[in-house]
């Protein structure tokens, strides 16, 4: 007996021998200053892990954009490690007790285990996580002291060190190749994400690129965990670490047991930190309880308890040092930079390094995965408690319908396809119709995109103003997409089938271009520096078969040899001179880009394009770029509000009812009135041109101002009223559309792609 236990020792002992650091294996000091390893070397460390250590599994979710492998690391104890089939299904159970006794619950949760994703490095920049991941697992693997066997018989640990390989290997390409110039550390010319840079956490609910759906996948298809942590990073002058409770607004719908697990969660990080001495600590604070489109928080309707982690950056892998008296309040939940309850130990300032990025999320992971250990039984229950809600917060029978005979099939298609990628239950009948039945664990997510928001107004004082969504205040998926969807109740006896794999058919408007005699040919304007709504028009573009040319600033010179040419929503100084105007007041410093990367359009080039469009060609411009053609062209259009306070109107990304004509190039196959997505302040008013030049209202806002918005919200929608949405017009020999909403916004705006695709087509015709 005792030599046995010798024996067994000996071999754990020999195989953490084996295992490097992480430090040992790139062959440098990870979390140096102005060093960083790259995806490839963690990538290349992960997988040593794997081949090392019996606690460590590589799981591939599949490729990246641009081709690299996207792993998550499944971390457990040895035991764990071999019945992790067990283990998924239980919690795939825990997730949907359908049709579970009570005892069957209790015996699962019994045996089950806590399932904790963690993901890093969603946004390029905010690099520590991709760092700390490795020396996280490091000590997971190599760790034999009871407390830590503890936590990893418990825990599945799922440990995605980076939610966009691209983007961590060009922000480390980028660094490296600046380093030790005057350029070090400062942002990159391009997207860290080819299509949508950092709106790559904005598409959680629409899933429209590669990452996302894997990831997707593996939490709703695959493991069901029951908690969810994303690591980003924060600007480098306020509060050191954002740790929940979150900020309002809060959206009622989500079961608030999910609140009181992020605030245990929350609590047991802040506790650990200020233990430690780690100042800096905030709750309450900026990052709000409402918004769907982020990483974790599409889970909070799926009964999911999704934590957000922000701590202060250096300059990538540069250390800073921050005076004093730079530190700075100014968003929710901090005013001023003094104690409050919810900020009771400011940093001091003085050098922050990305050691300290990193040793803040060490700190706050093992807070994670401790607490997860601890309240084990209290996860998994709760996780069957809220699904059992939901199922039983449906009527008898209720469901939505997608029906079969509609306008857009292939869209309706696509809709069903989204709900079955985000693990929803969709049924379809012998008529085709899609069902997709409410008595089903994740009803309130079905609920939240099928129905219109309507944005909560809170105020934190009497007085005060209402604060401000963190991102848009929308996602109706039916307005967007422009899909007929019925709510109704599920005829008795009515026959239907899961559905699993669903295949949308090709859009109307696409087979209409194919017909045309001659393809477009299409260019995008591309400023330097990080513009998403040029990446997310080049994937549209992409994705529907445009192969669209990027222009960079350099290029928009005679001859531009091309049918269209499209601006997407940049502010028009951008275009103009390449740097916004900085607002009034605000503390505006921007590092300049290698000179290879400057430049704009400057009047060389607006006369560029004023020459192209006499010549012949299309400009079509989206949202802010609308009113830089205003302001660059003699046409017969102005924009109503660009002199508009956002006291007086504001619109924070909220979908308006649009009355569309019916017989122009433009608008062929729309319906009478579509959902459009409005962000910016602008509303179109034409005027009577001169007789060579020929005008039209494409779009248009209903005369009633409590017509207008159909879901979110909007200050002043009375000032959009009879005004137009988008116009187009002659110019010279050639053609402008002017789009004062965005018909693309994201990828999501199914229900007004055709404008942009038709404006295209015009183009050639
Ligand atoms: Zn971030």
């Amino acid at each position: 007996m005792k030599r046995a236990l010798v024996a067994v020792f000996f071999i754990a002992a020999s195989a953490t021998a084996a295992i490097q650091s992480p430090s040992e294996f790139v062959g440098f000091e990870v979390g140096a200053d102005r060093k960083l390893a790259d995806y490839k070397q963690i990538l290349a460390y992960f997988r040593a892990l794997d081949a090392a250590s019996p606690r460590v599994e590589i799981e591939a979710l599949g490729k990246t954009t641009l081709g690299e492998e996207m792993i998550m690391a499944v971390i457990s104890s040895e035991e764990n490690m071999r019945n992790l089939q067990q283990i998924r299904d239980t919690a795939k159970k825990l997730a949907d007790p359908r049709g579970l006794s009570d005892a069957e619950i209790n015996a699962l949760v019994e045996r089950g285990k806590t399932v904790v994703l963690v993901t890093c490095n969603i946004h390029s920049t905010e690099i520590g996580s991709s760092q700390m991941a490795m020396e996280w697992a490091h000590a997971l693997v190599t760790s034999n002291d009871a407390e830590t066997r503890r936590r990893l018989d418990n825990v599945v640990l799922l440990l995605v060190p980076s939610l966009n390989p691209d983007g961590q290997i060009m922000i480390t390409e980028w660094y490296r190749k600046n380093a030790g110039t005057k350029y070090e550390g400062g942002s990159m010319p391009w997207l860290y994400h080819h299509y949508v840079g950092h709106d790559n956490n904005r598409d959680w609910f629409m899933l429209t690129q590669n990452e996302t759906r894997s990831l997707s996948r593996a939490i709703y298809q695959r493991w069901f965990p029951q908690v969810f942590v994303d690591e980003h990073q924060m600007g480098s002058y306020g509060p050191r670490m954002f740790i929940p409770p979150f900020a309002d607004p809060v959206d009622p719908d989500v079961n608030p047991l999910i609140w009181r697990e992020v605030n245990l969660i929350g609590a047991n990080m802040a506790l650990r930190l200020e233990q430690q001495n780690k100042s800096g600590l905030i709750y309450g604070y900026s990052y709000d309880a409402y918004w769907l489109g982020g990483t974790r928080n599409t889970g909070w309707w799926k009964n999911i308890t999704g934590l957000l982690l922000e701590i202060a950056s250096a300059r990538i892998a540069t250390p800073m040092y921050i005076e004093p008296t730079e530190l700075r309040g100014g968003s929710k939940g901090l005013v001023e930079y003094k104690p409050t309850i919810n900020f009771p130990n400011p940093w001091k300032g003085g050098w922050w390094r990305l050691r300290d990025v990193m040793d803040y999320g060490r700190i706050a992971s093992d807070a994670l995965h401790e607490i997860a250990a601890d309240r084990r039984d209290v996860f998994l229950r709760n996780t069957v408690t809220r699904a059992r809600a939901a199922v039983a917060s449906a009527k008898p029978n209720e469901a939505y319908r997608i029906p079969r005979q509609q306008r857009d099939w292939p869209t309706a298609q696509h809709l069903a396809w989204l709900m079955n990628e985000h693990g929803v239950e969709v049924r379809q009948a012998q008529s085709g119709d899609y069902w997709i039945p409410m008595a089903q664990p994740y009803s309130k997510f079905i609920t939240e995109m099928m129905e219109p928001q309507r944005y909560p107004e809170i105020r934190l004082q009497a007085g005060a103003d209402v604060l401000r969504p963190y991102d848009i205040a929308t996602w109706t998926l039916p307005l967007q997409l422009g899909v007929t969807v019925e709510h109704t109740t599920m005829p008795e006896g009515l026959a239907t089938q899961r559905v699993t794999e669903i295949k949308p058919e090709t859009k109307e408007v696409i087979k209409r271009g194919a017909q045309l005699t001659r393809k477009p040919r299409v260019a995008l304007y591309k400023p330097w520096g990080s513009h998403m709504d040029e990446g997310w028009t080049r994937w549209l573009l992409d994705t529907y078969g445009f192969a669209p040319k990027t222009l960079s600033p350099q290029q928009v010179k005679m001859p531009l040899p091309f049918d269209a040419i499209i601006l997407a929503d940049i502010h028009k100084d951008v275009l103009a001179t390449g740097a916004r105007r900085p607002e009034e007041g605000a503390m505006r410093y921007e590092e300049e880009m290698p000179p290879e990367y400057r430049g704009s359009l400057g009047t060389e080039g607006a006369t560029a394009l004023r020459q192209f469009v006499e010549n012949g060609g299309t400009l079509i411009a989206f949202a802010s770029a609308s009113n830089y053609v205003i302001e660059n062209f003699n046409i017969p259009v102005r924009n109503a509000l660009a002199r508009v306070r956002e006291s007086e109107f504001y619109a924070p990304g909220s979908l308006v009812r649009l009355k569309v004509r019916s017989d122009h190039p433009v608008t062929v196959g729309m319906p009478a009135e579509v959902a459009g997505f409005l962000d910016e302040a602008i509303a179109f008013e034409t005027t009577s041109p001169a007789t060579d030049v020929q005008r039209w209202v494409l779009a248009s806002y209903p005369e009633e101002s409590r017509d207008i918005v159909l879901s979110g919200w909007v200050r002043g929608a009375d000032r959009l009223a009879r005004k137009a949405a988008a116009v187009a017009m002659t110019f010279g020999k050639g053609k402008i559309v002017l789009f004062g909403f965005k018909p693309q916004n994201r990828g999501q705006t199914h229900a007004t792609f055709p404008m942009v695709f038709n404006s295209l087509y015009w183009s050639v015709q």
